[in-house]
């Protein structure tokens, strides 16, 4: 959308017709890269993300080894085309930075300690865009390292808010931006859980929100959050039910 729209909430509904609290339709297929250790997509309307893990397998070179666990590494990648406006190929400060935070979300829940001296690499592909890329990719990571056999604390869930002006200016909070929404709105949140340990794992946000505002989209999120993952191990139930 090339102009700021007069508004992005209207008459109690979103652009797409959604509620405040509505995330968009959610999907999940296991087993898309056959040959990674383990791999997922996930889809939120017309977001759609791919992960796939490889390893634990021996570090090589040698010397980036760590002695005592593994290193777990995370390349998040945006296709050229998964965006209207063609991306310039190859990684960029943004890539780099998700990159960083799917890693960092990941180190304290994997029992990286059972792999010592070798690397699980955690690729994240982002096939299509429609904001809100770095949370399905961080949905489709947990189910990924959960297929490989990866032993972890607790599977990793994420839902994003955010805060979209109506015709009046006045912000409503929203979880689940989509991209009008994270280009135009007043704020966006980046957030994701580990539900059995209750740690949050990843926090990043754009724009303002007072505290009254953050804490009404994280309840909001909370309760998106306990839906998907119960959507999560219902994906690996059936996974492995089936491969029994
Ligand atoms: N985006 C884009 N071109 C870019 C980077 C981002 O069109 O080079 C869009 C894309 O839809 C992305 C959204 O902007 O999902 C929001 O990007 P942000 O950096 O906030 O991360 P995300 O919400 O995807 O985690």
């Amino acid at each position: 959308m090339e102009t700021k729209p007069k508004y992005l909430y209207k008459n109690s509904k979103r652009l797409d017709g959604r509620n405040l609290d509505d995330y968009r339709k959610m999907k999940i297929k296991m087993d898309v890269v056959p040959n990674a250790q383990g791999s997922a997509e996930v889809i939120f309307g017309k977001t759609k993300v791919t992960a796939a893990v490889h390893g634990p397998r021996v570090m090589h070179p040698r010397r980036l080894a760590l002695p005592d666990k593994a290193l777990l590494r995370a390349k998040y990648d945006m296709f050229s085309f998964s965006v209207e406006d063609r991306k310039r190929p190859g990684p960029g400060r943004r890539e780099i930075e998700i990159s960083k935070v799917t890693a960092e979300a990941f180190r304290s829940v994997v029992f990286l300690e059972k792999f010592p001296r070798t690397v699980i690499d955690l690729f994240v592909s982002v096939t299509q865009a429609d904001a809100s890329t770095r949370i399905t990719g961080i949905n489709a990571a947990s189910l990924a390292l959960a297929a490989a056999g990866i032993p972890m604390r607790s599977l990793v869930v994420g839902v994003t808010f955010g805060k979209i002006y109506d015709e009046k200016g006045v912000g409503h909070v929203a979880i689940d931006v989509d991209k009008p929404e994270d280009q135009w709105g007043m704020a966006d949140v980046a957030y994701a859980r580990a539900p059995a340990t209750g740690d949050v794992v990843l926090l990043q946000m754009d724009g303002d929100m007072t505290k009254e505002e953050f804490d009404k989209g994280k309840k909001m999120a909370d309760k998106a959050i306990d839906v998907v993952y119960k959507a999560q191990i219902k994906a690996l139930k059936d996974k492995f039910e089936v491969s029994k």
